[in-house]
């Protein structure tokens, strides 16, 4: 087991609802070996929501930073993926610092709807109609994830897109329940505007976590 001892480490801890090693199954790092350490607390409220128990924070044990980094550095992931719940929630400046001096890359999944902490190698902002996200996230991401529940998706995604930096990568990602009546609406989008790409939760279709 790899061991790593920093001077940064701290006591602050934070709740977990799941960690795992796994395989990132969206987005732009579809595909690459992650460790997802998956946060508890969302205010967001989606009614699609597929990790509803990840909303009452209080329900999930409290992990400290330095276990996390431990708990990541017994495996050889190269990327930590902080997820959610809404994982900006909590500020995670120090998670991040640790993972980042243990020569780990940090990604962050987020609706963008709290205040951005933490250092970041790569930003997957997806907004929610349920709660906006606050504006000063918007040119600091680098992948916009529009999830596409129906058609007016669209024109909603659009009007994120025109906000977001210009070498943000763009992405549709049909809702998991309406796939079958969705997929064929985003192929056709994509064609006809083709800045944008399709992605597929992956890790769904090959059932790993
Ligand atoms: S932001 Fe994510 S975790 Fe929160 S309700 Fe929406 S889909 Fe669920």
């Amino acid at each position: 087991m790899a061991t790593f001892n920093s001077p940064l480490l701290t006591s602050v801890s934070l709740p977990v609802m799941e960690h795992f090693y796994t395989i990132q199954g969206e987005g732009f790092h579809q595909g690459r070996a992650a460790y997802f350490i998956r946060l508890g607390g969302c205010d967001v409220g989606c009614v699609w929501c597929d990790v509803k128990e990840s909303w009452d924070a209080d329900k999930h044990p409290k992990f400290t930073v330095e276990s996390l980094q431990s708990k990541v550095l017994e495996t050889p992931a190269p990327l930590v993926v902080i997820t959610g719940g809404e994982p900006l929630m909590h500020n995670l400046n120090e998670l991040t610092d640790a993972l980042q001096l243990a020569g780990l890359e940090t990604n962050i999944e987020t609706s963008g709807a709290h205040p951005l902490s933490g250092s970041w190698n790569w930003i997957c902002l997806s907004p929610k109609k349920f709660k906006a996200p606050l504006p000063e996230i918007l040119p600091l991401a680098n992948e916009l994830k529009i999830v596409v529940f129906n058609r007016s998706d669209f024109a909603w995604a659009e009007k994120y897109a025109a906000l977001v930096s210009a070498d943000c990568k763009l992405y549709l990602q049909p809702e998991w329940d309406k796939s079958v009546e969705i997929t064929p609406l985003i192929i056709e989008y994509v064609k006809q505007n083709p800045q944008w790409e399709m992605s597929l939760q992956i890790h769904k279709y090959i059932n790993v976590p």
